[in-house]
């Protein structure tokens, strides 16, 4: 994306909301444990919403300069609220891989929904799982200006991200996959010893800390800009596994990015996988259906 103008700061603030939609909360919990990032948040910012941080209910239709979003849309409810966050707010920040990418909640994602609802809930009729909806990343419904890959993500990455919009910058992005930060960190390549690493397809930034620990990448960032799916996929055969097994294990936590018509329109209007900038979808659902 081009370089922005410095953020409306008229109360000499910007205004900041940060939000959950479906997901765990790890990087809410991550910002609410950094303490350094707080301190520094409610220093050059004013926080409007952050309800996992407050007991008080948000000033639900105050503007926002930048609303930060956690979590898959994964229901009528989550879309609701996301176009309500996006239509108070200026500019939109996807955080973390859910948000990105659908993550966990769409790593089945190739599987019809009425499908795995009857495998898990049989036929009872149920209103809340009516609500249900295929989980999807942010950039199918929204606009998405901005966003921060990881499960959870890096806080180091999302204060240095801040610091550079609020000086009227962009985010930097990391472009080189994980093995890149293994070879940084002097690890021994756990692919030479015959592990399924997701490494190669994913993108770095994290300092390969599950490598550090002796366990291979599961690939919880996110692909890189130009992913060699089929080499890699041909790799992790030669280590044993199936077609099925090979493709679930780069996909566990991006599914929605991989689907064929998907990645080659990603690859057209957004090399670099992330959703940012990317047009949405035309809804599935009218505002009426969902009301
Ligand atoms: S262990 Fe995984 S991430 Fe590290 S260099 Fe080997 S394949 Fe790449
Ligand atoms: S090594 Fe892989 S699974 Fe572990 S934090 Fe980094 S990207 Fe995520």
């Amino acid at each position: 994306m081009a370089s922005q103008a410095p953020m409306p700061n008229s109360d000499g603030r910007v205004r900041v909301g940060i939000y959950g939609l479906t997901g765990c909360a790890g990087d809410q919990l991550a910002i609410l444990n950094d303490e350094a990032l707080l301190l520094s948040l409610a220093q050059l910012t004013h926080i409007v919403d952050f309800g996992m941080a407050s007991s008080e209910a948000g000033v639900d239709d105050a503007p926002l300069d930048l609303a930060i979003v956690e979590g898959a849309v994964c229901s009528k409810r989550d879309l609701r609220v996301l176009r309500a966050i996006r239509a108070r707010a200026t500019r939109l920040m996807a955080l973390g891989s859910c948000a990105l990418f659908g993550g966990l909640p769409a790593m089945d994602a190739q599987t019809p929904l009425a499908m795995r609802r009857l495998a898990v809930y049989g036929n009872a009729p149920s209103a809340s799982l009516d609500e249900s909806l295929p989980a999807a990343p942010l950039s199918d419904y929204v606009m998405v200006d901005y966003a921060i890959p990881g499960c959870p993500i890096e806080t180091r990455e999302l204060a240095d991200a801040l610091a550079r919009i609020l000086a009227g910058g962009e985010p930097l992005r990391h472009d080189a996959p994980v093995c890149a930060d293994c070879r940084l960190a002097e690890n021994v390549c756990l692919a030479q010893r015959g592990d399924v690493c997701c490494g190669p397809l994913t993108r770095g930034g994290c300092g390969a800390r599950c490598v550090g620990f002796g366990q291979a990448c599961r690939g919880c960032r996110g692909p890189v800009d130009d992913p060699a799916f089929d080499r890699v996929a041909l790799s992790l055969m030669s280590q044993g596994l199936g077609k099925e097994q090979a493709i679930a294990a780069m996909q566990r936590f991006s599914a929605p990015a991989w689907t064929g018509e998907r990645l080659a329109g990603a690859f057209e209007e957004d090399p670099r996988h992330l959703g940012v900038g990317r047009k949405p979808k035309p809804p599935r659902w009218t505002t009426e259906s969902i009301s």
